[in-house]
């Protein structure tokens, strides 16, 4: 049995988007008018949790959900339309994870796996919500230790998650407490985020039951503005990113439109710590600009105007109504299979997928040579190491030599 992870229903004040209302305690009101788009990636994210539960449920509970079960489980996964065997892979590197932590407590710790937790000490609903909470992927409990784990599904550097003060876990957290304090002792509580497709994508943080109390009164604080509509607006890349109200917040707009004429009254050339600090500032301008433009064409579709714009038709395409025949007009014709035909390889990741990333590395694992990506921007929090084309003064004296 899944957890009905599609199924799940979505307080306004959500664990999954309080980063947001924490820190801009009118958007989740605001943003209610506005449907939610969760795209293809979230769907795909919801499989592939189903996925891992599964095969957590199996390995922690073998007696009521063994290996037959599994499969049959996994089989009917498969055929769902957006099912990729590289899933298997990535839910198989969440649940090592899983193993090794539960391994570490002194004896076999409580496994909770997708439990639904209550958040009504902590956070208003709404009158049309049953409840406010969340359901926490895994949860260890043992020895004094409260061990709540997220598998996260997404592949861009840029939806990196870091466990340290991460309020959705936190609020899991808080909620597990509430849940299990009359039957045992906390003294710690740990975090781990789990993002198999990243390099590195494991983080981890831990502090004490105190502070997570303490984190508690400041969610309550915000939370009871936050369901009111009330207090700042306080836009920001990360906290506008999923805000379903970001094409038509004027607080976002009017902050990154105000940053457009900061940059351009300036006649003379950029320092470098004006750049940086441009960059730092404006991060989020292009996002907006795209944004709003979404927000606008939904709008001229709808009949509804705004100034100084219009929908239009984009550029079209050609397509064979029936290429078959096109093809055998033009065989027929004396143009040849090899002219109307191109033979291109996969690529390398398109191959490990059809062969198996366990086959790929036996046979063709020595064949590969990594290159190094293009050169990008990234901000100086990002995990990965800076580079630089400067050559150093060790790399100068062996060319030297
Ligand atoms: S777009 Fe940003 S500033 Fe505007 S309501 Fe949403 S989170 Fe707040």
């Amino acid at each position: 049995m899944t957890g009905g992870h599609a199924g799940r229903k979505h307080s306004l004040l959500s664990p999954s988007n309080a980063h947001q209302w924490m820190a801009c305690t009118p958007s989740a009101l605001l943003g209610r008018q506005f449907p939610d788009k969760a795209g293809t990636s979230a769907a795909e994210g919801t499989l592939a949790h189903e996925l891992a539960e599964l095969k957590a449920r199996n390995y922690f509970y073998t007696v009521d959900f063994g290996k037959r079960k599994l499969t049959a489980a996994i089989n009917k996964l498969k055929k769902e339309e957006l099912w990729d065997d590289e899933m298997m892979g990535y839910t198989d590197d969440y649940l090592d994870y899983v193993k090794s932590v539960a391994m570490k407590f002194k004896s076999s710790p409580t496994v909770k796996l997708e439990s639904y937790l209550n958040l009504d000490a902590y956070i208003p609903h709404l009158p049309d919500e049953d409840e406010a909470g969340g359901t926490a992927d895994c949860i260890l409990i043992g020895g004094g230790i409260l061990h709540v784990i997220d598998f996260k599904y997404g592949k861009s550097p840029d939806g990196r998650v870091n466990a340290e003060w991460n309020p959705q876990m936190l609020l899991y957290a808080l909620g597990a407490y509430e849940a299990y304090r009359i039957l045992y002792t906390f003294k710690t509580v740990r975090l781990s985020i789990v993002q198999p497709r990243l390099p590195d994508g494991i983080s981890e943080w831990e502090c004490s039951l105190n502070e997570l109390l303490q984190f508690g009164e400041f969610v309550k604080e915000r939370a009871a503005l936050a369901i009111k509509g009330e207090g700042e607006f306080a836009p920001a890349p990360k906290t506008c990113r999923y805000c379903r109200a970001r094409g038509r917040c004027k607080a976002r707009a009017e902050k990154n439109v105000e940053l457009a004429f900061l940059a351009g009254t300036d006649p003379n050339l950029l320092t470098n710590e004006e750049l940086g600090r441009y960059l730092l500032k404006g991060r989020d301008a292009a996002r907006w600009l795209s944004d709003a433009q979404d927000a606008a064409l939904s709008e001229c579709l709808a009949g509804k105007e705004v100034p100084g714009w219009k929908a239009v038709e984009g550029r079209g395409s050609r397509d064979w109504t029936d290429m078959d025949k096109a093809f055998g007009v033009l065989t027929s014709n004396g143009i040849s299979d090899a002219i109307l035909w191109e033979r291109k390889p996969l690529s390398l990741a398109q191959v490990e997928k059809v062969v198996g990333k366990k086959n790929f590395q036996e046979l063709v694992g020595g064949l590969i040579i990594k290159k190094p990506g293009k050169p990008a921007l990234a901000e100086e929090t990002d995990n990965r190491p800076a580079i630089t084309n400067k050559v150093s003064a060790a790399e100068a004296f062996k060319e030297e030599e």
